[in-house]
């Protein structure tokens, strides 16, 4: 495994961890920044994603 690939494991994994945890609060789905919900079908292909599609430009 090379360093990028590695790095991007690392990256991944912490907003794999991320989404855990807000699972765990009850607000999974729900953006970070503007607390609106978050599309289904871009949790679908994002699952991990903190953000809505407007707040992660
Ligand atoms: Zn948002």
């Amino acid at each position: 495994m090379d360093l990028n690939t590695r790095r991007r494991s690392a990256a991944q994994l912490a907003s794999v961890h991320g989404a855990l945890a807000r699972i765990e609060r009850g607000n999974y789905g729900i953006c970070e920044r503007c607390s609106q919900e978050i599309n289904p079908e871009r949790l679908e292909y994002l699952p991990e994603t903190p953000f809505c599609t407007d707040c992660n430009t």
